[in-house]
């Protein structure tokens, strides 16, 4: 019985790598400085693991940005934009690719599957000529061996990597990327050769690509591409890693039949159905590394539970085939638990981040080869036991009223044209009324007001002092600007999810949980572990503050609960959409709370519900489903004068627009700004929307000011498509990542925009 780790978080344990890669690219520090920290986090992670009893220990699972992106430096397919003339690839060309230089953008971005990580999208054309240009992967493996750990590289397999890419920007539609696959297979020769020069004995190629609803001709690309490097993979052991959800039955076929393969890595935690098409079938002589530690998520494994499964399947492979892993790389739970100075000992027994992660998959192997370390399993077994019986997790009237929302509807008694005109008889809106997404920019100075706050440095009153001249400040600059629809600016929040976690109850916080997200980027999850209550309301003091400094409409501001399940570390004792149906009713008190206190308009952000769409078609109705119900949950019991808002960040709406519309939200801001033309096409197509609409006219994520005939260009190349009365003016998204001098301008242009196209109509 072996142990295998599918790949390892690169920040390290207090994100030491964000802080070397930002002071670098300030100027402030050398690349030598940043190797030097790259290289020290990458002889502790595998030091840790081999420490541990790892057998099979990952490299070249460590980027300085993002591991696709350095399979295109790999590959040498850099665009041609960023003037690369050969060579091994540097940090100029490979940061510039990420990051974009003072005159050529980033390569675009996009979310890895269904995580909260986001790689650099390859950018393809039938003229790129490919070179081997980094050797990132046979360096790393020697750097291991002369630290005395022998590991198994890990490159993005040919196949995955193709189907992630894009074609190039002019590349004629008729090309297929997958016909890049013999150009390059040679390159992935070359650096197979390499790697079995220096010593290597395993590698490892991720093909996650493999559970998705692939068609056959995409899954013939696998066997073609595997056959193509059986001769350069004899005398290897070869793994093909899968993760983040079952592997299709068709999809498994193919995987199984691979040439050159000798190992095949399953998510056991997501991809449950997998475990059956094992039993059912599995290649003799062949080697299963089994994800049974879960990659995604803080929850400490039921070591009993997954005992059971190993024996289940060393009875199909036989335990000398069998190895111990981790549904996915570990990149996508928090680092090291040891760091957690605020956790209480009892929720800290419940957990695992990727240094106990390690442990676990260590312990399993070892408990399966007979050498159970009974002390380690006990302490395991009595924290699932007290967290099961835990006053802290249950709380029976929040159950209850959950349970009793299955199978029901929820909606507002009026249909939404009749609100709407209830609405603005109270209103009194003008055509194409504008408003801002929620936050303003969040100034050093703020951030210091609510630091000093936290840590008892400043009194209650003083806080309370600064955040309502704030929020004055904004509310006055809103009323200068004319815009019409007015917010109070979150200048109390830090994050929108946490600061909701923080104030309901069943939620914990880490202070180092962090997870990369993009780059040196990371997100901090809360930690949902109880049943989700609201205590007392959480938003009607400002937003009642913020109403009686104007005689224009305030929005109300709260974070939908489909957003805070899907940027939390869930817990795992019972199905998600329960735990969302709890969080929607805590929300639901505070919709209610805020309209008593007589709130007229209530913003309800749904940023992330596109982004917790499953990965396979066959689960998206139900998932959109319960996710949709929820959102109805927090309004279904306002007025038909409250005039219900929602906001989504992201741009390919397309593929959901009726689940949209089903939520009946009064009015939906959108992100739009990047992507017009996909937006508009839905309602070209016919689409009949029939609520208040607002794509974003500008991009926040940019300094870049649009000029007001920009701005009102945009907005008439929506009233082709849509009707005059439903369009709203607003920015893409908020606004707290910007500075004054940018908001200042680009929101007068935008409100002149709207001016001007009243005119007009
Ligand atoms: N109301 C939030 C804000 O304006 C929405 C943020 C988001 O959509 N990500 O910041
Ligand atoms: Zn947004």
């Amino acid at each position: 019985m072996a142990s295998h780790i599918v790949g390892y978080p690169r920040m390290g344990p207090k994100r030491e790598l964000k802080f070397a890669l930002e002071s670098f690219w300030d100027g402030k520090s050398s690349a030598e400085d940043l190797k030097k920290v790259a290289a020290d986090l990458r002889s502790s992670i595998w030091k840790q693991m081999s420490g541990a009893g790892i057998k099979y220990i990952p490299s070249n699972t460590f980027s300085y940005y993002d591991q696709v992106l350095d399979t295109t430096a790999l590959l040498g397919a850099v665009p041609p934009r960023y003037g690369w003339a050969g060579g091994e690839i540097g940090f100029d060309t490979y940061f510039s690719m990420a990051r974009g230089n003072a005159s050529v953008p980033a390569m675009e971005m996009t979310k890895w599957f269904d995580t909260n990580y986001h790689f650099i999208v390859p950018e393809l054309g039938p003229e790129v000529k490919f070179s081997y240009a980094s050797h990132k992967a046979v360096d790393e493996y020697k750097e291991a061996k002369a630290l005395g750990v022998d590991t198994v590289p890990v490159l993005v397999g040919p196949v995955s990597y193709l189907l992630l890419s894009k074609p190039a920007k002019g590349v004629d539609k008729t090309f297929s990327l997958l016909s890049l696959l013999d150009k390059i297979l040679p390159i992935y020769k070359e650096v197979i050769s390499d790697l079995k020069a220096a010593g290597a004995s395993w590698i490892q190629f991720d093909e996650p690509t493999l559970v998705l609803d692939l068609d056959s001709q995409k899954l013939k690309a696998f066997s073609d591409a595997y056959a193509g490097l059986e001769s350069a993979l004899s005398g290897l052991n070869v793994l093909v890693e899968t993760y983040f959800a079952d592997v299709p039955a068709e999809a498994y076929k193919t995987l199984s039949s691979l040439k050159g393969v000798t190992a095949y890595g399953f998510d056991l935690v997501r991809g449950t159905k997998t475990l059956d098409l094992i039993k059912g079938d599995f290649p003799k002589g062949k080697y299963l590394f089994a994800g049974l530690v879960d990659g995604r998520n803080i929850w400490a494994n039921d070591l009993a539970a997954s005992v059971s499964t190993l024996e289940e399947l060393a009875a199909v492979v036989g335990k000398d085939k069998l190895v111990v892993s981790t549904s996915c790389s570990l990149l996508h739970t928090a680092v090291d638990l040891v760091n957690e100075t605020k956790l209480d000992n009892e929720i800290k027994s419940w957990l695992a981040f990727a240094a106990q992660k390690i442990v676990e998959v260590n312990a399993l192997a070892k408990a399966l080869a007979g050498e159970k370390d009974e002390a380690f399993f006990a302490a395991n077994a009595g924290a699932h036991a007290s967290r099961k019986s835990s006053p802290r997790v249950t709380n029976e009237a929040v159950q209850k009223a959950a349970a009793a929302l299955k199978g029901s509807d929820h909606r507002r008694a009026t249909n939404v044209s009749a609100r709407l005109d209830a609405q603005q008889k109270k209103l009194n809106l003008p055509i194409l009324p504008t408003t801002t997404i929620g936050s303003f920019p969040q100034t050093v100075e703020l951030r210091r007001v609510r630091r000093e706050y936290k840590a008892n440095k400043i009194s209650e009153e003083e806080y309370v002092k600064a955040i309502k001249e704030e929020i004055s400040k904004v509310v006055k600059l809103q009323e200068e600007l004319d815009i019409d629809v007015l917010v109070h600016g979150e200048p109390e929040r830090n994050d929108m999810v946490e600061y909701f976690g923080e104030q309901l109850s069943g939620f914990a916080f880490t202070v180092n949980g962090w997870v990369q997200s993009y780059g040196s980027r990371c997100v901090k999850p809360p930690i949902i572990y109880g049943d989700v209550s609201r205590p007392k309301a959480m938003t009607v003091f400002w937003s009642t503050a913020a109403q009686s400094m104007t005689a224009r409409p305030m929005k109300g501001m709260l974070t939908g609960p489909v957003t805070i399940l899907n940027w939390s570390f869930v817990r795992v004792d019972q199905p998600r959409f329960e735990t969302c149906y709890q969080i929607a009713l805590a929300i639901k008190d505070e919709v209610e709370d805020l309209e008593k206190a007589g709130i007229n308009v209530i913003q309800i952000d749904e940023a992330a519900l596109r982004e917790g769409l499953p990965l396979r078609k066959s689960e998206h109705a139900f998932y959109l489903d319960w996710s949709v119900h929820s959102f109805r949950i927090t309004n279904c019991g306002v007025q038909d004068t409250t005039q219900i808002h929602t906001h989504m960040c992201y741009s390919n709406f397309n593929d959901i627009i009726q689940s949209i519309i089903d939520m009946d939200a009064d009015v939906i801001t959108i992100e739009n700004s990047r992507s017009d033309e996909k937006l508009l096409s839905v309602f070209r197509e016919g689409v009949k929307y029939g609520a208040g609409i607002g794509p974003g006219v500008y991009d926040i994520h940019s300094p870049r000011i649009p000029s007001t005939e920009e701005i009102a260009d945009r907005i008439n190349k929506m009233l082709a498509v849509l009707e005059t009365n439903i369009l709203w003016v607003n920015p893409d998204c908020g606004l707290k990542t910007r500075k004054y001098a940018e908001v200042n301008p680009a929101l007068k242009n935008m409100v002149a925009a709207a001016k001007l196209l009243r005119t007009q109509l």
